[in-house]
């Protein structure tokens, strides 16, 4: 045991201080251990502790029982949520993900042998240095991702597991050691037991992290078989990441699936049950993936008008649209070009009081206008754009 010191948060000295004098012991545990040794911010602090969640509850003011039956309990302090789980062991798996019942035990050292790979293994407090039983410290060293215990016991357990291994590798750009390497293709058959949601974060955060093109790995492990049908059919063969996109989860997933087509990428992400955003902005630039646009203000417009801005930025990314094209958007943008119905000069009830009717016909009007606005942005009138609706056959139709 090295005793090595790490800065903490003051808010989880303080938990980690007040639970040890109350007779308990607490550590920093797992993920933000591992990522402030290797110099990368931690997104949470997680807290162990051989305190019963009752006990917590009673040592702090503001708690939450975020997964009280589980031993957790979120500590609210200055806006932040800290959770702190009561060592323990988890029980049977019944379904290849859940463990049927958890129990919680007096050891350290039995809560980090049930935890997944030897990085996240560790705990730390400043009494005691860096606790690691497993070799998380050396596989940090070797870069690596290793199961703690037997790979195929671990990832029989739980199978989300393996997606894990794939997603640590992917963000903390690691190999997989090759007995866990094995055992994730061996494995792979159990994940069609593991809940779509769950494996969508863990595919969300291997593709906005450093190594995108990582994904590959769900395919060539055979993963990509359990995930769903969809799932399975993409164009793997011809796939390519690209990284040097922005990291949005729909500008990832689109640069991933925008060789499917729209369809069949919506439907990906429907299996994997996506947000309905998330969704429709994938659909709309997997419509546009690898399409040419001509460097002209109104067609640049036209395109525009179809997107929300930001889905355009990424379009430009993703095709590799030119300078032209960029500066063109820019323009418009400066200008407060039209590029929808809400900026028209005119809207429904102008044409009502001109004599139309209302129904599909003004709305299609209305699209007809928007257009010769998206072509000429001169005639964004409300006199022009009425003279244009008497002018249509739409219009007269109805006098
Ligand atoms: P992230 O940066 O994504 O939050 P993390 O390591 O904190 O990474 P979490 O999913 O937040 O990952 O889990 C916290 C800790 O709980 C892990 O470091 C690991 O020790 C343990 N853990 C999480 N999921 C599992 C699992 N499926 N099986 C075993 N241990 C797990
Ligand atoms: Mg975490």
């Amino acid at each position: 045991m090295k005793k090595q010191r790490i800065a903490m948060p003051p808010q989880v000295e303080g938990i980690i201080e007040r639970l040890r004098q109350a007779g308990f012991e607490a550590y920093a545990v797992g993920g933000c251990v591992r990522d402030t040794l290797l110099g990368r911010e931690p997104g949470d602090w997680d807290i162990t502790t051989s305190a019963r969640p009752e006990a917590v509850k009673r040592l702090f003011r503001r708690t939450i029982d975020t997964g009280i039956q589980h031993g957790t309990v979120t500590i609210l302090m200055d806006k932040s949520g800290y959770e702190v789980t009561t060592y323990r062991i988890d029980g049977e798996y019944e379904d290849g993900r859940h463990p049927k019942e958890v129990a919680f035990t007096s050891e350290l050292l039995e809560d980090l042998r049930r935890r997944d790979f030897t990085i996240n293994a560790m705990a730390y407090s400043h009494e005691t240095g860096i606790v690691d039983a497993f070799d998380g410290m050396g596989d940090l060293n070797r870069r690596r991702i290793r199961c703690v215990g037997n790979a195929m016991e671990r990832f029989g357990e739980d199978a989300l597991r393996i997606l894990r291994a794939i997603r640590f590798s992917a963000q903390l750009d690691f190999a997989v050691e090759e007995k866990t390497y094995e055992a994730i293709s061996r494995i792979a058959p159990n994940l069609a037991k593991v809940s779509r949601e769950r494996i969508q974060v863990e595919l969300t955060k291997l593709l906005c992290s450093d190594h995108p093109e990582k994904i590959r790995e769900v395919y060539e492990t055979g993963i990509s078989k359990y995930i769903s049908p969809a799932f399975a059919r993409l164009p793997w063969r011809d796939f390519q990441a690209r990284k040097e996109l922005g990291t949005e989860k729909y500008v990832r997933w689109a640069s991933f699936l925008c060789l499917a087509g729209p369809e069949r990428a919506a439907e990906v992400l429907k299996d994997l049950k996506l947000d309905n955003d998330t969704i429709s902005k994938v659909r709309t630039l997997a419509a546009w993936a690898g399409r040419e646009v001509r460097p002209e203000a109104a067609a640049v417009r036209r395109i525009m008008s179809g997107m929300a801005p930001e889905v355009w930025d990424a379009l430009m990314e993703l095709n590799g649209y030119g300078e032209e094209i960029k500066r063109l958007t820019e323009e418009i943008r400066a200008r407060g070009d039209c590029l929808g119905l809400k900026q028209l000069a005119i809207d429904g009830r102008d044409l009502i009081a001109a004599g139309m009717q209302p129904g599909k016909e003004l709305g299609q009007l209305l699209q007809k206008l928007l257009e010769t606005v998206l072509e000429c942005p001169q005639k964004n009138e409300k006199e022009i754009l009425l003279a244009e609706a008497k002018n249509s056959n739409l219009l007269q139709s109805r006098q």
